[in-house]
């Protein structure tokens, strides 16, 4: 068997044009507007510099109107939040993103929890957070990468209804909540990590595998039950600068039944996903939701 590959970068185009078709609904409106994001970065940091790239040029292709507001990476938390404190107050604004890592002087929580729950399409802050455990789909925002990932099984043809999911990872903005969307496909879901015992044996099981454990190709061929689907978050520079995932593609790639690159799987999804809740946001924040 060769796995299927799920073509994650064509996935993220259709959201982006269904979003691109909605930011146009709004903006014809009368006295519409189209959807506004405002991308806050902090420092310099290579990686965070891309992301924030990529998903400003997403916004161009989907209609929304994105700011960028720079800060250098010694800026302090006050700075930060005072600038929330006026996003949040804009009218023209519908999401606030803050690209994450912060420098050390800044707590993430803090500027998490500032973050007006109406304007959090990223879906860290804690209403949203509940929202999502509480299966409250019309409130808050679903966390735009374990969203991307169920838009990436269900692409796979796979209904997650019955079967075995594992996810390797526990975070807050990956593990947990991709946990909790899967038990809300009806999956029967089990979650490792690193204190894990016989972590393979639990991954063999696995109908539907969701690897995101920051750890390059740490989950290989001998952990993958044959025809699984296998979706691999993580993302890595390699020595060579090169990218790499969570999944050793050369070894699982003969067992699975489909799985996604790296990249160009789960990292055009985010962003995608991203999109599609700054529009879901202008869209409430407009009244046609
Ligand atoms: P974190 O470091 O916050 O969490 C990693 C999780 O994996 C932890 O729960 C940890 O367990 C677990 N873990 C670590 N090592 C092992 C191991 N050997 N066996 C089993 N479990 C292990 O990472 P994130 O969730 O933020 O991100 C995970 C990966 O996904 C990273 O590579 C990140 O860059 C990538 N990512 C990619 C995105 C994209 O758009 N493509 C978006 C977000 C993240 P414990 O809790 O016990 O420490």
């Amino acid at each position: 068997m060769t796995a299927r590959i799920i073509d994650g970068k064509a996935l993220a185009r259709e959201v982006e044009a269904r979003a691109l078709a909605r930011s146009e609904a709004l903006a014809s409106r009368p006295g519409g507007r189209r959807p506004g994001l405002a991308v806050v970065l902090v420092g310099e940091d290579p990686a965070s510099c891309v992301y924030v790239r990529n998903k400003t040029r997403a916004c161009e292709r989907a209609g929304v109107a994105s700011t960028e507001y720079k800060f250098p990476a010694d800026a302090s938390q006050a700075e930060l939040l005072e600038l929330i404190g006026k996003l949040n107050a804009a009218p023209d604004i519908d999401g606030i993103l803050v690209q994450l890592p912060l420098p050390d002087q800044i707590d993430p929580d803090a500027v998490i929890a500032a973050i007006s729950p109406e304007k959090d399409v990223d879906g860290f802050h804690m209403l949203s957070a509940g929202a999502l455990l509480t299966g409250r789909r019309n409130e808050g925002f679903r966390p735009c990468t374990p969203a991307g990932v169920m838009k990436l099984i269900e692409s796979a043809g796979v209904n997650p209804e019955g079967l075995e999911a594992v996810v390797i990872g526990r975070s807050n903005i990956v593990g947990k909540p991709q946990a909790v969307m899967l038990l809300e496909a009806h999956a029967t879901v089990t979650v490792v990590h690193s204190r894990t015992r016989n972590l393979s044996e639990i991954t063999r099981r696995a109908d539907i595998l969701v690897c995101a454990a920051g750890r390059p190709k740490m989950v290989t061929g001998e952990m993958v039950k044959p025809g699984a689907v296998v979706i691999d978050v993580g993302i890595h520079r390699t020595k060579d600068g090169r990218l790499c995932g969570d999944v050793d593609q050369a070894s699982v790639e003969p067992v699975a039944g489909a799985l996604t690159p790296v990249p160009g799987g789960v990292g055009p999804m985010t962003i995608a996903m991203l999109i599609d809740n700054t529009v879901l946001s202008a869209e409430r924040r407009m009244g046609a939701a």
